[in-house]
């Protein structure tokens, strides 16, 4: 091997053990390295340096590609500059990886940690980034060293997220973890599709009375050998590899399905807020897959809340506020979720068009003993009722809890006190008993909305649609979704009466109105749905080309919640009349 005492830097001819980038040993090149580097000293004892840099993909997406390149040079170039005239053996393993391995004794002091100084220096400024490290005293030589540098690496696992430790040392524990982390992740596409993962629902109830108004899905992995496993055992492992993308989706789906199935028997349910992992917000298709699982099951948005933690919003805010407007416009409700956990500030929810905040059950950990917990809690939710939103406190366990919360006019309250998670058995015998007492504060499907008018609009092909369509009148199907108003179907009597000629029927227009037409008709739709019934009205419309006609409409109300309803509605074009008044 490489003399210990020169420069690690490459030699021409070796190159295929030297990292392209950086100059120093590869991952081939440094596990050769450290075997060697034992063989030769027998009697030295060593150890092994597992550094990461900590939220380095941030750093990229920041600076770009190219600085980070740059900070990785930088960094081996810190590194050889330390360790290349000791008895020592280094390398980049991939991406933001580095690997040393140095004599016990140069851990003694604090000299060592320098080895971690990484730091960034633009026009503007200096940037200092943070790694942490495990490490592996090497007691046992006949090992190989993949397995000391994962040992090490399971060190460095341990506090990646902990700002607060530089380093951890390796011990056997975090080796069994590592193993049980290798274990589920290789189960984990049969537990899929064995549907070993169970949703759990834990009602949330009106702090005034109790009664329960809504639910949060919570997963579990009820294993054939070792039972149920909780979530915090295998959401932050699935985060890091990806599978929580794929096990999100499918609890969304089951959550839907457990709805639509209340729904197509008639019965009554409440909302059900479901959790989206902060790395969801890094997937540019999450507001679409949400609506298409919504769509997919024919349930309304108002029935699947979103949940969304505060860590996610520190994380990426700007993609965060993105999201969280389009699943307003599709229709959804956004929870703040963990409020006060750690990251926020309460300048985020000034940012953050949230529509509910649920507050972290620590605030109410040793409640009656921690007094400053309890003054923070109640400031936080004056504000929020001061910003309009609406406040879930979680980990409600005691009676006196409840009586102060309902004191200090907190909403809602979730926790062991009134219900803890259960299986969906359980929670569909509660939602029935829960009907009995409270069915206006439910939900269910829209009666109203007899099964001919659905498939007039839904298939062009029946007997009905083709009436529907070659109808002189013009008519067409209006949806009304929180402030947007859009056309579903019109037939051909629309296009004759809106354009003056019969365009290509049978269209779906999707096109939102704006205003002044948009709060007209929002107005006009909100008497229509109190009233129940037709409402008449003038509508000076802007066509597509942006030349306008004057219609007389008559709405009626279909069916639907405040929030998301369908309206039918029949046009007539009354320019000629319009103009002959203006004429007089
Ligand atoms: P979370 O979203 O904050 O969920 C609330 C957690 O508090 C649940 O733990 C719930 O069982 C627990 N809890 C509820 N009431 C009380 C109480 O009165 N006292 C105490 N001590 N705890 C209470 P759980 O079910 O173990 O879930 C833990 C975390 O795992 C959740 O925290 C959530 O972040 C995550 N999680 C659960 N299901 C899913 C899922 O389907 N997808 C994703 N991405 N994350 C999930
Ligand atoms: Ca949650
Ligand atoms: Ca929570």
């Amino acid at each position: 091997m490489d003399s210990a005492n020169s420069t690690q830097k490459r030699p021409p001819e070796q190159n295929e053990r030297f990292d392209d980038l950086t100059g120093i040993y590869n991952r081939y090149g440094v596990f050769s390295a450290v075997e060697q580097l034992l063989k030769d000293y027998p009697d030295q004892q060593f150890c092994l340096i597992y550094w990461n840099i900590r939220k380095f993909r941030i750093t990229n997406d920041l600076f770009g590609w190219n600085a980070g390149d740059k900070i990785l040079v930088r960094w081996a170039k810190n590194i050889d500059e330390l360790l290349h005239d000791k008895l020592a053996v280094y390398g980049r393993l991939e991406l933001d990886n580095f690997v040393c391995c140095v004599p016990e004794s140069f851990i003694e002091n604090n000299e060592w940690t320098k080895l971690g100084e990484i730091s960034y220096t633009t026009d503007e400024a200096k940037y200092n980034l943070y790694s942490c490290c495990g490490l592996y005293k090497i007691t046992d030589r006949t090992l190989p060293v993949a397995d000391m540098m994962n040992k090490a690496r399971a060190a460095m696992e341990t506090i990646k997220d902990n700002y607060m430790c530089l380093y951890a040392w390796y011990d056997d524990k975090m080796w069994n973890a590592l193993l049980e982390e290798q274990r589920m992740n290789s189960e984990f596409k049969n537990a899929i599709a064995e549907k070993q993962f169970k949703v759990y629902y834990q009602p949330i109830c009106r702090a005034s009375d109790g009664l329960v108004i809504s639910a949060e899905a919570l997963v579990r992995w009820v294993h054939p050998v070792k039972g149920l496993i909780p979530p915090d055992s295998f959401i932050p492992l699935f985060e890091k590899n990806g599978f929580i993308s794929i096990l999100d989706r499918y609890v969304w789906n089951e959550v839907c399905a457990t709805q639509q199935a209340r729904l197509d028997q008639g019965l009554e349910t409440v909302p059900i807020s479901i959790n989206v992992s902060r790395v969801e917000f890094y997937n540019p298709n999450l507001c679409d897959d949400l609506r298409n699982i919504v769509k997919s099951h024919r349930i309304s948005p108002e029935l699947l809340k979103i949940e969304i933690t505060e860590s996610a919003y520190a994380d990426n805010p700007i993609q965060v506020l993105e999201t969280v407007k389009k699943l307003h416009s599709y229709g959804f409700s956004v929870l703040m979720d963990d409020f006060g956990s750690g990251y926020s500030s309460l300048n985020m929810l000034k940012d953050l068009p949230i529509d509910v905040l649920k507050i972290d059950m620590r605030f109410l950990d040793n409640f009656g003993k921690n007094q400053k917990a309890v003054i923070v809690l109640e400031s936080i939710i004056r504000l929020a009722k001061w910003m309009k939103l609406n406040i879930v406190s979680e980990g409600v366990e005691t009676q006196s809890e409840w009586d102060y919360l309902r004191s200090v006019e907190c909403d809602s309250v979730q926790g062991y006190y009134f219900y803890k998670p259960m299986p969906q058995e359980s929670f569909i015998e509660l939602l029935d008993k829960v009907a009995e007492h409270s069915v206006d504060l439910m939900f269910r499907s829209l009666p109203e909305l007899d099964d001919t008018i659905l498939e007039v609009f839904h298939q062009s092909n029946t007997k009905e649609s083709i009436l529907f369509y070659s109808m002189l009148n013009g008519m067409g199907l209006l949806e009304q979704c929180g402030d947007n108003v859009e056309l579903l179907r019109v037939n051909r009597g629309y296009y004759e009466a809106v354009y003056n000629s019969a365009k290509s029927e049978n269209q779906i227009l999707n096109v939102p109105f704006e205003d002044p037409e948009r709060s007209l008709l929002l107005e006009q739709c909100r008497t229509a749905r109190e009233t129940n019934q037709v409402q008449r009205f003038q509508l000076h419309h802007k066509r597509e080309d942006g030349t306008y006609v004057w219609l007389a409409v008559k709405l009626r109300y279909l069916g639907g919640s405040p929030q998301r309803a369908l309206y039918i509605f029949s046009v007539d074009n009354i320019e000629s009349q319009k103009n002959a008044g203006q004429a007089q």
